[in-house]
């Protein structure tokens, strides 16, 4: 198998659950918050939790090159003000920490948001030194954005936002990007209608070599609305023939491939819709 499919399994009761979760699932990737993700600080990782989550990964065969944490919402790595920028680095440095401890190789952020503030280059610029900051004191640990889709002042719906930050980077070997494939779509890219062109111009502006992840959604909103609403396989407006393209792309080969859509009872019954599209 080439494919490493799963979910955004629950971690309540502790991370070493979210591996339980994702087996039940019958995934070989999945996604997972190492903390509450509404709330600004949480207790550190217990290390009977962290013993217990890197055996059932290894119980269950799941990989670190395929688990894709997911950081706190609260988080704004390019932050207009100097107190609410501070706070995000301190909890995204706090992230990275908890990978590092986890024995996990990506952390999967949203680039940020301007909140009409400063211009968007400058808040991509304040991502770019954030994810420097967070790198020169940490190691093992790439920094995976997120595309968006530019809802708000949301940073990071453009390709070409991607690679202004990834080029303010100093570490290029830790830094990385996640596509979300319900932000793509909402972002304006027709990857339905015109599938090679989208992923070729990502290719050319920003390189399958920074390609870290994938976020497998559908999507309740059209093209270019810049509203972010996911859906369930089979019921949005990519459409099935959209996912069975996907599904045989070897340029998804070797990455996480994670679904956030919103019924998680039909998780393992995603998993294997998409298994049997595999060529
Ligand atoms: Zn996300
Ligand atoms: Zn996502």
């Amino acid at each position: 198998m080439s494919k490493f499919i799963g979910a955004h399994v629950s971690a309540a009761g502790g991370v070493e659950m979210a591996p339980l979760h994702a087996h039940e699932i019958g995934a070989n990737a999945f996604a997972l918050f190492t903390k509450n993700q509404r709330q600004w600080v949480s207790k550190p990782l217990a290390p009977e939790g962290i013993a217990a989550f890197k055996a059932n990964c290894a119980q269950y065969g799941l990989d670190a090159r395929y688990i894709l944490p997911h950081d706190s919402y609260l988080i704004n790595l390019g932050h207009p003000e100097e107190e609410g920028l501070a706070k995000s680095r301190v909890a995204f440095l706090d992230e990275m920490r908890r990978c590092e401890q986890l024995g996990l190789q990506l952390l999967n952020f949203h680039p940020g948001s301007h909140l009409n503030k400063i211009s968007l280059e400058a808040c991509l610029e304040r991502v770019a030194e954030s994810i420097n900051e967070a790198l020169a004191q940490t190691s093992g640990v790439t920094a995976v954005i997120e595309n968006t889709a530019g809802q708000g002042s949301n940073v990071g719906n453009e390709f070409w936002q991607l690679r202004y930050i990834i080029d303010r980077v100093h570490d290029a070997s830790r830094v990385g990007v996640c596509l979300d494939t319900c932000h793509t779509y909402s972002a304006g890219y027709d990857i339905v209608g015109a599938y090679d062109r989208v992923f070729d111009e990502f290719d050319s502006v920003v390189g399958f070599g920074y390609l870290r992840g994938v976020h497998l959604n559908e999507t309740k909103k059209v093209l270019g609305s810049r509203v972010d609403r996911h859906d369930s396989l089979g019921q949005g407006l990519l459409g099935l023939d959209f996912f069975r393209r996907f599904m045989r792309d070897k340029r998804f080969d070797n990455l996480p491939i994670i679904l956030e859509t919103p019924d998680e009872t039909r998780w393992a019954e995603e998993i294997r819709l998409l298994r049997s599209f595999e060529a």
